[in-house]
C-alpha cells in the first residue's frame, strides 16, 4: 500500500531527544524550544516566535490576543479545517465564511469586503496547501476598516508571499507542526507575533497566566498570577524533534519539491486533454509543496477515482466539507453571500501522496494508475 502520508523523520530525531533527556529538563521553554524559535525567527524574519502544543492552539492564542468581545464577528473562508473556524468560537465570535476562488482554494479577497459589517473585528486567512492567499487586497481591507489580520499558515511553513514568509504579514502567523504537515514535532505548531505590543500578552496567555517568562529574563524578581492564560507549552522532547527537521529544512524542501514538480510534468497532458485540473500557482507566490491535487469532472468522478487507487494499493484522501454546511457551522456562523466555488470545487479535489522521502517507484506508480483510471 502506498501510503498518503509519512510523518518526516530525517534521522537525527533520536539524538536530540535524548540530549533533551539528558539534560534533564523535559518540560517546555528549555534549550530546544529557545533554539526552535530563535531559528524561525532567523529564517522568516519574525520579530517574535513561540512554539505552542499545536496549530491549533496557535490559532487558539491568537484569537485570544485579538481581543474579542462577544457579538463581534470575524470573516473566514468555509473551505478550511476546523481549527480555523474554533479559534475565533473560543474567543467569542460569530463566523462569516466568505466564498473561496477556485484557482488557489483560498478566501476570494474581493468578497470580504461586502462581509464587514459594524461587528466585524478580524479577517482569518488560511494559506491552502501553502500557496499565499492575496495579501496585499486582504491588508488594503483592513487598514482602511481598522480590522486585525490573523494568517493561519498551518500548511505554509517556508512559503512566501512576495518575498514574505507565510505568517509574518498579517498581525499573528499560526504554523502547525503535525505529523501530516512539512516539518513535524508529531503534535505541535507555533505562534508568529508581528507586532511587539502582544509580546508579553502573549508569553502570560501561553504561561498559565503569568507573568514566568518575565521572571526568567531577570525582568521581575518573582513571577505571579496576571492575567488570564491557559498552558500552550510543547515538552522538550517534541521540540527536539522539531529541531532536527529545522537543521533539514531546505532538505526536506527541496525533497517534497522534486515530487510536487515530477507529479505536475506528468499530469499536464492529462490537464491538456481536459480530464483533470491542476492547482495555480500565482506570480507572486512561492509554495512548499505541501500538497498535490487534481480536481477531477465532479463527486461521482472523484469518488471513482480514489476507489479505483485504493484498489491499487494508492492511498488518496479529500477534504474539507466545507465549514459553513456542517453542524457546528451552522450553529456559530452564517454564509456571506453566494457560494459559487466552496461547495462544488471542495467535491472534485484529490490528494495524492506526497510525503518526504517518497520513492520515484512510488511516484510513478500513483501517476500510472491515474493515467490507467482515466485511460479507461
Ligand atoms: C493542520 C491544520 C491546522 C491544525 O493544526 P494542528 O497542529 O493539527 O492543530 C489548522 N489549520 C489548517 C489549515 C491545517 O491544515
Amino acid at each position: 500500500m502506498i501510503p498518503f502520508n509519512v510523518p518526516p523523520c530525517v534521522g537525527d530525531e533520536i539524538e536530540y531527544v535524548k540530549q533533551a533527556i539528558d539534560s534533564h529538563k523535559i518540560c517546555g521553554d528549555g534549550a530546544f524550544t529557545k533554539q526552535c524559535n530563535a531559528w524561525m525567527e532567523e529564517r522568516f524574519g519574525a520579530q517574535k516566535v513561540l512554539l505552542t502544543t499545536s496549530g491549533t492552539t496557535a490559532l487558539d492564542m491568537a484569537m485570544l490576543l485579538c481581543g474579542l468581545e462577544p457579538g463581534d464577528e470575524v470573516i473566514l473562508p468555509s473551505y478550511t479545517f476546523s481549527s480555523t473556524a474554533t479559534a475565533a468560537v473560543l474567543a467569542g465570535a460569530k463566523l462569516v465564511f466568505v466564498d473561496i476562488r477556485p484557482d488557489t482554494m483560498n478566501i476570494d479577497e474581493t468578497k470580504i469586503e461586502a462581509a464587514i459589517t459594524d461587528r466585524t473585528k478580524v479577517i482569518i486567512v488560511m494559506h491552502y496547501a501553502g500557496v499565499a492567499c492575496e495579501m496585499d487586497t486582504i491588508l488594503d481591507i483592513a487598514h482602511r476598516h481598522n480590522l486585525m489580520v490573523v494568517e493561519d499558515a498551518a500548511q505554509g511553513v517556508m512559503s512566501t508571499y512576495k518575498g514574505k514568509a507565510l505568517g509574518t504579514i498579517g498581525d499573528f502567523g499560526c504554523y502547525s507542526f503535525h505529523e501530516t504537515k512539512n516539518y513535524s514535532m508529531g503534535e505541535g505548531g507555533a505562534l508568529v507575533i508581528n507586532n511587539p505590543a502582544y509580546n508579553e500578552r502573549a508569553e502570560i496567555l501561553r504561561e498559565k497566566g503569568t507573568n514566568r517568562a518575565k521572571f526568567f529574563r531577570g525582568q521581575v524578581d518573582k513571577y505571579t498570577w496576571v492575567d488570564f492564560g491557559d498552558s500552550y507549552l510543547p515538552s522538550e522532547l517534541n521540540a527536539a524533534y522539531l529541531w532536527a527537521q529545522l537543521l533539514h529544512a531546505d532538505e526536506i524542501n527541496d525533497n517534497r519539491m522534486a515530487t510536487w514538480n515530477a507529479y505536475r510534468a506528468a499530469f499536464a497532458p492529462l490537464a491538456q486533454a481536459g480530464k483533470v485540473e491542476l492547482q495555480t500557482i500565482p506570480e507572486d507566490c512561492v509554495h512548499n509543496a505541501h500538497m498535490f491535487y487534481l480536481k477531477c469532472k465532479d463527486l461521482e468522478e472523484r469518488t471513482a477515482l480514489i476507489r479505483y487507487l485504493k484498489d491499487n494499493g494508492i492511498l488518496a484522501v479529500f477534504h474539507y466539507i466545507p465549514l459553513h454546511s456542517a453542524p457546528a457551522g451552522r450553529k456559530f456562523g452564517r454564509f456571506d453571500g453566494e457560494d459559487r466555488y466552496t461547495t462544488r470545487e471542495s467535491e472534485r479535489l484529490v490528494r495524492l501522496p506526497l510525503y518526504y522521502g517518497m520513492t520515484e517507484e512510488d511516484r510513478n506508480r500513483v501517476i500510472d494508475c491515474v493515467f490507467a483510471f482515466y485511460a479507461q
